[in-house]
């Protein structure tokens, strides 16, 4: 008996599927049980080593167990300890970061999560224009809350049938109503973009979107799509809201807004901006971030945790290393070898193969071209991508084995064995193929 199925088997006793949350149980024989991280490598409880490409769903920017960012943070909190429920001088300062990378914000508020960043910012968009409806994009995730817990049901969904995808809750608990103002449009499509405004405009508080869909194997919104959104935002005084959760910090030191020059009214941040510690934020344009505040009928935003230490001293060495060093090109140009070393083992297999996204978080598609959005990807071969990225994980390579989660390049990848990545994906490749 593995360590793992033993620790997995008392887990059980202790909490539903034996995790602490849902996505982490990969079922009875796979889920994963860690025994310590560094650099880019995690080492599972059995003592089997693994190259990271998932790094916790996309925080880890710099390296798993960063002395900078670490010994920052023990600093502040020896010295400072982790919360006092009141204000510190760090709270402008890591803001002031932000607004030297993000020339989308004037003012923030932090938060502790990408979910409560979302909440944070829907709510401040329905504040400011005094609206309820919020649409989001068909395959973007934007955390768990009951309204953005809806989603298209792709699984089974019929391709070229020329019906829509059904749209479902993700699970139980989810009440009905939850759903009652909310709009999901698809990613590309002009004539869904002015049916919405055409229909909705007038009462439509926000859009939210993630341009680059980190939850949709990193499928990208074409730029003149994105800037008919945004005019269309501005001409009906609706608030854009672009989530960089998984995007921010990470493709650019300004985020997708960065890579599109497109801006935003709010964005959300978290992941990247902490490499790990649990920091998130949102902000935007003064007028509209000026709605929150104890004035009367002000924005209400706040929480014990909001900007404890912890989070706030990781925030501000994660940032500080992203403005000052070229972390940020290192990772691209380690992101690009890995794609051009995996490319190859596609090419040399004769298998049709795309990817999608920045170098620092790309997606892989087997297919003929790369998708333009949800529904397209339900048309790759993304059977043939789990079980290539099972064989993957057998050999020592770490990802979701789900093309929708796209892989995430931190800057200590630039020291892994490109030619043990080429043989340990030729040979994954051979046997999913054959399976
Ligand atoms: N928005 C996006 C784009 C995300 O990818 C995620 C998490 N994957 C969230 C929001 C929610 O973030 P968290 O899990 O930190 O609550």
């Amino acid at each position: 008996m593995t360590q793992q199925s033993r620790l997995l088997a008392e887990a059980h006793l202790h909490m539903p599927q034996g995790v602490a949350e849902n996505y982490r149980y990969w079922g009875e024989k796979d889920t994963v049980f860690i025994a310590s991280a560094k650099g880019c490598m995690l080492t599972d409880v059995d003592g089997k080593t693994y190259v990271d490409f998932r790094l916790g769903y996309g925080p880890i920017i710099l390296g798993y167990r960063d002395e900078r960012v670490d010994n920052a943070v023990i600093e502040q909190i020896t010295q400072r300890g982790t919360l006092s429920g009141f204000s510190t001088e760090l709270d402008t300062t890591v803001v002031k970061q932000i607004k030297a990378m993000c020339p989308n914000i004037d003012k923030m508020r932090f938060a502790n999560s990408g979910t409560e960043a979302v909440m944070g910012a829907v709510r401040t968009a329905r504040g400011f224009t005094k609206r309820d409806r919020v649409a989001i994009v068909e395959g973007s995730f934007h955390g768990l809350y009951d309204e953005m817990m809806w989603k298209s049901d792709i699984e089974h969904w019929q391709p070229g049938s020329n019906t829509t995808p059904k749209v479902i809750p993700f699970g139980g608990g989810i009440p009905e109503r939850s759903r009652a103002l909310l709009s999901i449009i698809s990613h590309n499509d002009f004539e869904d973009l002015e049916n919405l405004f055409g229909t909705q405009g007038d009462t439509l508080a926000c859009v939210v979107i993630e341009p680059i869909i980190g939850n949709a194997g990193s499928v990208a919104a074409s730029q003149s799509w994105l800037q008919r959104l945004r005019d269309l935002c501005t001409q009906h005084g609706t608030v854009l809201i672009i989530d960089e959760v998984k995007s921010g910090f990470r493709v650019a030191k300004g985020g997708a807004q960065e890579l599109y020059g497109i801006h935003a009214d709010l964005t959300t941040y978290a992941k990247a901006m902490g490499n790990g510690y649990p920091v998130a934020a949102f902000g935007g344009k003064a007028h509209v971030m000026d709605v929150v505040g104890s004035h009367p009928g002000g924005v209400v935003h706040g929480g014990t945790y909001t900007a404890n230490l912890v989070a706030l001293s990781a925030a501000h060495a994660t940032l500080k290393i992203l403005a000052e060093t070229n972390a940020q090109q290192t990772i691209n140009h380690a992101g690009e070898q890995i794609r051009a070393v995996l490319g190859r083992a596609f090419t040399a297999a004769g298998l049709e193969h795309a990817f999608a996204g920045p170098p620092a978080m790309f997606g892989i598609h087997f297919s003929a071209t790369v998708p333009t959005n949800y529904r397209d990807w339900r048309v790759t071969n993304s059977e043939l991508y789990r079980k290539f990225a099972w064989e993957l994980i057998a050999r020592g390579v770490m990802l979701e084995p789900d093309s929708r989660e796209p892989w995430f390049i931190c800057e200590a990848h630039q020291h892994m064995d490109l030619g043990w990545l080429e043989e340990v994906a030729t040979q994954s490749l051979r046997v999913a193929l054959a399976s």
